[in-house]
């Protein structure tokens, strides 16, 4: 009767530490845990002591006798990541305490944002004792895309909030809400008072699909739907056309399917979620009875994870729908999957994957009337398209084909990645090569749009352990203000003052 982890999993980890047989992998030290899409229990090795259930803050693991239905593939998932032979000590890895030279000052860090990179950078830094922490987010709400990304209805990965509030309460932690750092308050006034500033600030941008039309009212990003749909306060006036029976997604990963879903499933199932009460009114409305989730490669190369089809599969009222055609060649767990969905639906409202489509303009004259795509053909390891043209209508577009980093003030920035550049969380300036004293970086802008909510936790440590050598070699000047004046600072310059 093993444990199993089901799609809830952020991989932040935290079971890992707290299992007695070391039988939930990858760990945050072997070479697969970056990409994997989620951490996976053996189920020949676990003795069923529950410890991991209390260890996950956002319940994704349960003994295999209380799945619902449709968590049953975790089963099989779980156990398929064992069915290759895995070399692993006895014992789980243990994390190294932070050790800290006592020196006059006690440790003062600024993190600019709020989101799961900052909150996990705040609670390792809190472990040094009398260290303290002043948290800035721009938003009037913390948290960042743990609150603003994930879907509404993915309750259980949303609770993870809960760890934040955990962090939001310990010692030393202030938080300053409604304070953009570069507006209200500079990175020269941040170091004056605090040791050193972190940067968590996400990366924020979309890629931008680049076909003629694009432009058109009724196309819009994916990120933007999210942010409206999750009452993101710059989103808020946002409006996007329901009216039409087809809406279009292009792009295949996550967040596609978070949206695909949000706009299919029954708007009742999602009152009494984070939904902003404004949205739910509108999808209450809509006219959307099918999205189309379009790939430009095979699907075998599908960008969402093995656990997000999982949980669309089962959204009840929803099918999940594929051609045939599409699925025939290549093999995979996630191919087994698609092969397993039907052709066409039963249920009116359906999501319908399809692939090897490249968009080549948004058709309309005043408002998106439809999509024309080449159709492609595999080509080793990429795609050959092949001069066959397919035109999908549609009134509302959504393009959903990645995220990347804004350029922060005051910080040197690598346009090609998106991200600030680094060397494990020291930001380098690319000029001369060295570090840029007293400032880091973590979560997406320090690494990119990678990975899950608690994949920002090893990434958050690695920095706060970079900081803390900087600081105990006395690389870190000490602060020549305290940190009294901030609260005063902040509000008269977002009223306007400037003082
Ligand atoms: C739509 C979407 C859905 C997702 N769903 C899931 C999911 O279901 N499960 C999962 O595990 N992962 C999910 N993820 C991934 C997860 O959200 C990210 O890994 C994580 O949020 C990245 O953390 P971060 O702290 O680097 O950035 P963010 O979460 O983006 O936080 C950055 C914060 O910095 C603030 N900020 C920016 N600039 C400034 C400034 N100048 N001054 C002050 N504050 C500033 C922002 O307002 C924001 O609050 C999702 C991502 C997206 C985009
Ligand atoms: S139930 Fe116990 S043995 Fe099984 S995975 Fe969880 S912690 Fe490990
Ligand atoms: S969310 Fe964290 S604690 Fe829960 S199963 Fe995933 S890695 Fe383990």
């Amino acid at each position: 009767m093993p444990h199993v982890v089901t799609q809830s999993c952020c991989s932040d980890a935290a079971c890992v530490f707290t299992c007695p047989v070391n039988c939930i992998h990858p760990t945050p030290d072997e070479p697969d845990f970056a990409t994997a899409e989620m951490l996976y229990i053996d189920p020949e090795a676990c003795v069923d002591c529950g410890a991991c259930v209390s260890a996950c803050p956002v319940d994704a693991i349960k003994p295999h006798t209380k799945l619902a239905e449709g968590e049953l593939d975790f089963l099989a998932i779980n156990a398929g990541f064992y069915a290759a032979p895995r070399e692993r000590p006895l014992l789980a890895p243990v994390l190294p305490t932070l050790r800290v030279r006592e020196r006059p000052q006690a440790l003062r860090v600024a993190i600019v944002g709020s989101g799961p990179a900052a909150m996990y950078a705040a609670d390792e830094l809190l472990t040094v004792p009398g260290a303290e922490v002043g948290v800035f987010e721009r938003l009037p709400v913390p948290y960042g895309l743990a609150r603003m990304g994930v879907a509404p209805d993915h309750r259980r990965t949303r609770q993870v909030s809960r760890q934040f509030d955990a962090i939001r309460a310990e010692e030393g932690l202030s938080l300053y809400l409604d304070v953009e750092v570069g507006t209200h308050v500079t990175h020269e006034e941040l170091l004056a008072r605090y040791h050193a500033v972190i940067y968590a600030v996400g990366a924020s941008a979309d890629r931008r699909l680049d076909v003629p039309g694009v432009e058109l009212p009724g196309a819009a990003s994916a990120t933007e739907f999210v942010a409206w749909y999750n009452g993101h306060p710059d989103f808020a006036d946002r409006t996007f056309d329901l009216s039409h029976r087809r809406a279009v997604v292009i792009g295949n990963g996550n967040v596609a399917l978070d949206v695909a879903r949000i706009l299919t499933v029954d708007p009742e199932v999602l009152a009494g979620t984070d939904i902003s009460p404004a949205a739910l009114e509108v999808l209450r409305g809509s006219a959307v009875e099918e999205v189309v989730v379009v790939g430009r490669r095979g699907p075998e190369r599908s960008a969402f994870t093995l656990p997000e089809l999982v949980g669309l599969r089962s959204t009840p009222g929803v099918d999940v729908v594929v051609p045939a055609e599409d699925v025939r060649s290549g093999s995979g767990a996630k191919l087994d999957l698609l092969r397993d969905l039907p052709a066409e639906g039963a249920c009116g409202r359906r999501v319908r994957l399809r692939y090897l489509l490249s968009p080549v303009r948004v058709l309309g004259s005043d408002h998106v009337e439809g999509v024309e795509f080449e159709r492609n053909e595999p080509d080793g390891d990429g795609v050959r398209p092949t001069g066959r043209m397919e035109t999908l209508e549609t009134g509302l577009l959504l393009t959903s084909i990645g995220y990347r980093g804004r350029p922060v003030r005051d910080l040197p920035f690598d346009e090609a990645s998106g991200t600030v550049p680094n060397e494990g969380g020291r930001v380098v300036d690319p000029g001369t090569g060295r570090a840029v004293p007293g400032t880091f970086v973590t979560g997406w802008i320090k690494r990119g749009p990678t990975g899950f909510i608690g994949t920002n936790k090893s990434c958050a440590l690695e920095t706060v352990r970079a900081l803390v050598d900087d600081y105990n070699a006395g690389r870190l000047a000490d602060p020549v203000r305290d940190t009294a004046d901030l609260p005063g600072l902040t509000g008269r310059r977002r009223h306007g003052l400037t003082a």
